[in-house]
C-alpha cells in the first residue's frame, strides 16, 4: 500500500480523534477537527460516525488511527504486533510502548521538532546523535539510558536554534535537558505514558482474526 500523502487533517477528521500530524495547528483554534467534526467526504456527518461503529470496522479504525498517528505503512505497523506477541507482557501494551520507542517518536518527545512527521525527517536527515553518535534510523529503539541529542554541529542551524528554550513537557521516561539539546531515556514507556485515547485490545482483535 502506498504511504497516504493527502491532507493530514482529513485522517483526523476520518478517524475522530486528534492524531496531532501538524504541529503547532493542532493546539490552536485552528484545528480542522475541533471546526468540522465530521467524516470528510459528502456523506460524512455526525451520525454516520456513530453507525459505523461496530465489530470489524471499529477495529479497523482503532489500527488506522494508531498506524497514522505514527506514520507507519501497514507492513511496518504489523512488525510491531508480531514483536508485541513475541515478547512477555500483554501484546496490546507492549506494541505500544514499543511505538513509543521509536527514535523518531523521541525526538517528537522532546520537543525537537513539531510533528512526528517532521521529526522523522529530523533523524532521516543526520541531524541526531544516540550517545554521541549520529543515527538516521527513525525507527531506532531507544534504551534505558541512551541519550538522545541534536548533533552538535547542528545546534545553531535555524531549525535548532531556539531549541535552548525548549519547554517542553517530556513524558516521565524522559528527562529533558534543554541547555544541551538533549534527552535522556530513563525508563522503559508503560501504557500510562501514551497520550493518544486508544484501544489497543480492539488493535489486537483485528489482527487475531
Ligand atoms: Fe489537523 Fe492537527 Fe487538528 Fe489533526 S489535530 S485535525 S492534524 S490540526
Amino acid at each position: 500500500m502506498a504511504k497516504y500523502s493527502g491532507a493530514d487533517c482529513r485522517l483526523c477528521r476520518r478517524e475522530g480523534c486528534k492524531l496531532f500530524l501538524k504541529g503547532d495547528r493542532c493546539v490552536t483554534g485552528k484545528c480542522a477537527l475541533d471546526r468540522r467534526p465530521t467524516i470528510p467526504g459528502q456523506h460524512g456527518s455526525a451520525n454516520a460516525r456513530k453507525k459505523q461503529a461496530t465489530g470489524y470496522v471499529l477495529q479497523l479504525r482503532e489500527k488506522q488511527k494508531v498506524k497514522r498517528a505514527y506514520g507507519l505503512l501497514e507492513k511496518q505497523f504489523k512488525e510491531y504486533y508480531f514483536e508485541g506477541k513475541r515478547q512477555k507482557g500483554a501484546t496490546g501494551e507492549v506494541m505500544l510502548s514499543l511505538l513509543e520507542r521509536r527514535l523518531d517518536n523521541v525526538v517528537y518527545r522532546l520537543g525537537f521538532g513539531v510533528s512526528r512527521a517532521q521529526c522523522r525527517q529530523i533523524v532521516n536527515h543526520g541531524h541526531i546523535t544516540v550517545n554521541g553518535k549520529k543515527v538516521d534510523i527513525p525507527s531506532y529503539q531507544v534504551k534505558v539510558g541512551d541519550v538522545v541529542a541534536i548533533r552538535e554541529s547542528d545546534r545553531k542551524i535555524e531549525l535548532f536554534k531556539d531549541l535552548k528554550d525548549n519547554k517542553t513537557m517530556a513524558p516521565k521516561w524522559l528527562k529533558l535537558d534543554s541547555s544541551k539539546q538533549s534527552g535522556e531515556v530513563i525508563a522503559i514507556p508503560d501504557r500510562s505514558d501514551i497520550d493518544l485515547n486508544i484501544a489497543e485490545h480492539l488493535i489486537i482483535e483485528l489482527y487475531s482474526r
